[in-house]
């Protein structure tokens, strides 16, 4: 199962216009994600272009959520996984580069990189010991 950071979560983390749930600062009003207008989903120019693109997972299940009510239906549970899926399988490895399958937001290496980085992080450690020692 895949946790995903709920778009309420992202604005209060991300947004610069974020004050509060009662308070977008150039609107003056409270935030649309917080404070959603009666039977549609919440939209924002400055979310979606500024603040969404940065949790490219929840930006792909947002425009997926946004499709299917402009057609006038729910998303289904399916469509949800597919949204969430694409992008939990698109990493890249910051030690060699490699694409690899992501099982989670904060892995950063390939299978191959990770022992080695995890080797090199305890070999940096002792150093720092030692010479702290010395
Ligand atoms: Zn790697």
């Amino acid at each position: 199962m895949v946790r995903t950071r709920t778009v309420k979560g992202l604005v209060a983390e991300v947004c610069a216009n974020f004050s509060g749930p009662d308070r977008c600062l150039p609107a003056d009003a409270p935030c649309r994600y917080f404070a959603p207008p009666e039977g549609r989903l919440p939209r924002c120019r400055w979310f979606e272009q500024a603040v969404l693109p940065l949790d490219p997972q929840l930006e792909k299940l947002y425009w997926a959520e946004r499709k299917a009510d402009a057609e006038g239906r729910q998303l289904s549970r399916r469509e949800r996984e597919a949204a969430l899926a694409i992008t939990v399988l698109r990493g890249q490895c910051e030690r060699c580069g490699t694409a690899f399958d992501r099982r989670s937001n904060r892995q950063r290496y390939c299978p191959a990189c990770m022992k080695a980085a995890a080797r090199e992080a305890a070999r940096q450690r002792k150093r720092r010991q030692r010479e702290g020692a010395a």
